[in-house]
Protein backbone atom coordinates (compact mmCIF):
# COMPACT_ATOMS: atom_id res chain seq x y z
CA UNK A 1 0.00 0.00 0.00
CA UNK A 2 1.70 3.04 -1.15
CA UNK A 3 1.03 6.15 0.97
CA UNK A 4 0.28 9.37 -0.59
CA UNK A 5 3.65 11.70 -0.59
CA UNK A 6 1.09 15.06 0.05
CA UNK A 7 -0.64 13.46 2.63
CA UNK A 8 2.62 12.17 4.33
CA UNK A 9 3.98 16.44 4.01
CA UNK A 10 0.53 17.72 5.15
CA UNK A 11 0.49 15.77 8.00
CA UNK A 12 4.00 16.68 8.76
CA UNK A 13 3.66 19.98 8.11
CA UNK A 14 0.35 19.93 10.42
CA UNK A 15 2.79 18.16 13.20
CA UNK A 16 5.46 21.38 13.05
CA UNK A 17 2.64 23.67 13.13
CA UNK A 18 1.22 22.31 16.22
CA UNK A 19 4.76 22.07 17.87
CA UNK A 20 5.70 25.77 16.83
CA UNK A 21 2.07 27.05 18.09
CA UNK A 22 2.62 25.08 21.36
CA UNK A 23 6.06 26.08 21.74
CA UNK A 24 5.14 30.14 21.51
CA UNK A 25 2.35 29.85 23.54
CA UNK A 26 4.74 28.40 26.12
CA UNK A 27 7.04 31.22 25.89
CA UNK A 28 3.61 33.65 25.82
CA UNK A 29 3.11 32.45 28.96
CA UNK A 30 6.39 31.68 30.50
CA UNK A 31 7.13 35.70 29.65
CA UNK A 32 3.48 37.01 30.66
CA UNK A 33 4.04 35.32 34.43
CA UNK A 34 7.52 37.09 34.28
CA UNK A 35 6.05 40.05 33.46
CA UNK A 36 3.36 39.49 36.23
CA UNK A 37 5.50 39.30 38.80
CA UNK A 38 7.65 41.86 38.05
CA UNK A 39 4.96 44.29 37.55
CA UNK A 40 3.74 42.95 41.37
CA UNK A 41 7.12 44.08 42.63
CA UNK A 42 7.91 47.01 41.28
CA UNK A 43 4.07 47.73 42.71
CA UNK A 44 4.45 46.39 46.14
CA UNK A 45 8.33 48.38 46.23
CA UNK A 46 6.88 51.93 44.61
CA UNK A 47 3.69 51.68 47.60
CA UNK A 48 5.39 50.05 50.15
CA UNK A 49 8.60 51.22 50.51
CA UNK A 50 11.18 47.92 50.74
CA UNK A 51 12.18 46.13 53.64
CA UNK A 52 13.98 47.77 56.00
CA UNK A 53 15.90 45.86 59.38
CA UNK A 54 14.30 46.52 62.78
CA UNK A 55 16.62 48.80 64.97
CA UNK A 56 14.66 47.64 68.07
CA UNK A 57 12.30 45.49 69.38
CA UNK A 58 8.74 46.81 68.88
CA UNK A 59 6.02 46.40 71.19
CA UNK A 60 3.42 44.52 69.52
CA UNK A 61 3.51 41.31 67.72
CA UNK A 62 3.21 40.42 64.08
CA UNK A 63 -0.32 39.47 63.64
CA UNK A 64 0.78 37.31 60.58
CA UNK A 65 2.55 34.92 62.94
CA UNK A 66 2.24 36.31 66.40
CA UNK A 67 5.74 36.20 66.82
CA UNK A 68 7.61 39.40 68.62
CA UNK A 69 9.11 41.94 66.12
CA UNK A 70 12.60 40.97 67.51
CA UNK A 71 15.61 43.91 66.44
CA UNK A 72 18.05 43.08 63.75
CA UNK A 73 14.29 41.41 61.83
CA UNK A 74 13.77 42.23 58.22
CA UNK A 75 10.60 43.65 58.52
CA UNK A 76 8.06 45.05 55.49
CA UNK A 77 6.35 49.02 56.84
CA UNK A 78 2.84 49.57 55.30
CA UNK A 79 2.03 53.11 55.20
CA UNK A 80 -0.49 52.97 57.26
CA UNK A 81 2.49 52.58 59.59
CA UNK A 82 1.94 48.75 60.56
CA UNK A 83 5.26 46.45 60.29
CA UNK A 84 5.30 42.60 59.49
CA UNK A 85 8.32 40.76 59.54
CA UNK A 86 9.55 39.93 55.58
CA UNK A 87 9.17 36.83 55.94
CA UNK A 88 7.77 35.59 58.93
CA UNK A 89 8.85 31.84 60.09
CA UNK A 90 6.17 30.12 59.56
CA UNK A 91 6.28 30.09 56.19
CA UNK A 92 4.02 32.94 55.69
CA UNK A 93 4.62 36.42 54.38
CA UNK A 94 2.99 39.78 54.35
CA UNK A 95 3.83 40.10 50.21
CA UNK A 96 1.34 36.82 49.81
CA UNK A 97 -1.40 38.58 52.28
CA UNK A 98 -1.14 41.56 50.00
CA UNK A 99 -1.09 39.76 46.73
CA UNK A 100 -4.75 37.80 48.18
CA UNK A 101 -5.92 41.21 49.72
CA UNK A 102 -5.61 43.93 47.31
CA UNK A 103 -3.01 45.39 49.23
CA UNK A 104 -5.01 46.01 52.38
CA UNK A 105 -3.09 45.87 55.56
CA UNK A 106 -4.32 42.99 57.58
CA UNK A 107 -4.55 45.24 61.06
CA UNK A 108 -6.36 48.20 59.84
CA UNK A 109 -7.88 46.65 56.32
CA UNK A 110 -7.17 50.07 54.90
CA UNK A 111 -6.99 50.23 51.31
CA UNK A 112 -5.33 53.46 50.56
CA UNK A 113 -2.27 51.37 49.64
CA UNK A 114 -3.27 50.75 45.98
ZN1 LIG B 1 5.46 37.53 61.37
ZN1 LIG C 1 -2.43 49.07 58.85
Amino acid sequence: MDENPYVLAIIRAAWSFVIFVGLVWMCAIAAWMWVARAWWKLRVWWTLGGVTTLDRTLGGNCVICQERMEAGSKVRTLCCGHVFHKPCDNGMDIDMWLRENKLSCPVCRENKLS
